[in-house]
């Protein structure tokens, strides 16, 4: 990266002091984007696999353009926001956007319709998180049941001391955790023994071409196995088609999420989905 000048300073090459430059940008960007409330949430539909029930729903941020009109996806910004502290601040921002939605859809919903924000390992640990999630839940009288927080076990491989002190923290005050992206990282999950969460979510890489891959198929239910042997939910991401689906059901997957059932939708949509199933 870096290479000694001959006067012994160190100098960067132009392409590093560009991607400096290009880096710099683009938190400039999101920082304008936080203060101008550039973001926003949509939501994609949990389903309950023996019943068909929605039982839930997943917070996705976009970032809107307010000039094209152009939408982002997180991809394009939640790594850049992930190389420095601007994660913690956006990561804040969903919660107290899906919170204070999460509480208003409480007159349509059960008591077992929860829903799920993602936290990046980096927010998860900063000093101040707990705090936080405490105050927004008081703030929007959402109760701890009804949040999920999805996270994924890079957290526990890295610092697995303070990951065990936020994880227990959170189950304390009565919201639930899930493990993100399951099967799609490390193979160690040593882990899952030491940390009480109560959700696994199965990667959709395990999912594409499982209908021919019978190798993939016996990883998947290898999983559920796991998960129903941990006293954890298994939920499926990624579910495309009917053949996954009912391999899902067949298998007694306890959820599914996919486009499939439903792309992520925007808030009125979701509304509408709950209301038109009231009660259920
Ligand atoms: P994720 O948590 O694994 O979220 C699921 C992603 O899969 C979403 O992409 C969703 O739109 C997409 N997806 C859902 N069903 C299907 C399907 O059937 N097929 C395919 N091919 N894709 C499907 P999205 O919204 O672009 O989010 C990408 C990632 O960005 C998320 O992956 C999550 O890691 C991250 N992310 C999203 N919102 C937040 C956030 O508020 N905070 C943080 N820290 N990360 C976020
Ligand atoms: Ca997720
Ligand atoms: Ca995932
Ligand atoms: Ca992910």
């Amino acid at each position: 990266a870096k290479a000694e000048g001959r006067s012994g300073f160190v100098t960067f090459s132009p392409a590093i002091l560009s991607q400096i430059d290009m880096q710099l940008g683009e938190e400039a960007g999101i920082k304008r984007a936080l203060n101008c409330d550039e973001f926003f949430l949509v939501w994609q539909p949990q389903f309950e696999l023996a019943t068909g029930r929605m039982t839930g729903t997943e917070a996705l941020v976009r970032w809107r353009d307010p000039v094209s009109g152009a939408v982002r996806a997180p991809a394009s910004f939640i790594p850049i926001a992930e190389r420095s502290d601007l994660i913690l601040e956006l990561d804040n921002m969903v919660l107290r956007k899906a919170c204070v939605q999460a509480a208003r859809w409480m007159p349509i919903t059960t008591e077992e319709f929860v829903c799920s924000v993602n936290v990046s390992a980096k927010s998860l640990q900063a000093d101040a998180y707990l705090t936080h999630l405490t105050e927004t839940l008081r703030q929007t009288g959402l109760p701890p049941s009804r949040l999920q927080l999805e996270i994924t076990e890079g957290i526990f491989i890295q610092n697995s001391r303070d990951a065990l002190e936020s994880v227990g923290k959170i189950r304390n005050i009565g919201v639930s955790l899930a493990l993100d992206d399951f099967g799609s990282g490390y193979a160690s999950f040593g882990y899952l023994a030491d940390f009480n969460l109560n959700q696994l979510k199965i990667d959709r890489s395990l999912l594409s071409d499982l209908a021919s891959s019978t190798k993939k198929q016996n990883v998947v239910r290898g999983i559920i196995a796991l998960a129903n042997s941990l006293g954890l939910t298994v939920v499926a991401e990624g579910v495309e088609n009917e053949a996954q689906l009912d391999f899902l059901i067949r298998e007694h997957c306890h959820g599914a999420q996919g486009f499939f059932m439903s792309e992520p939708v925007e808030e009125r949509l979701m509304t509408n989905y709950l209301a038109a199933r009231q009660g259920g």
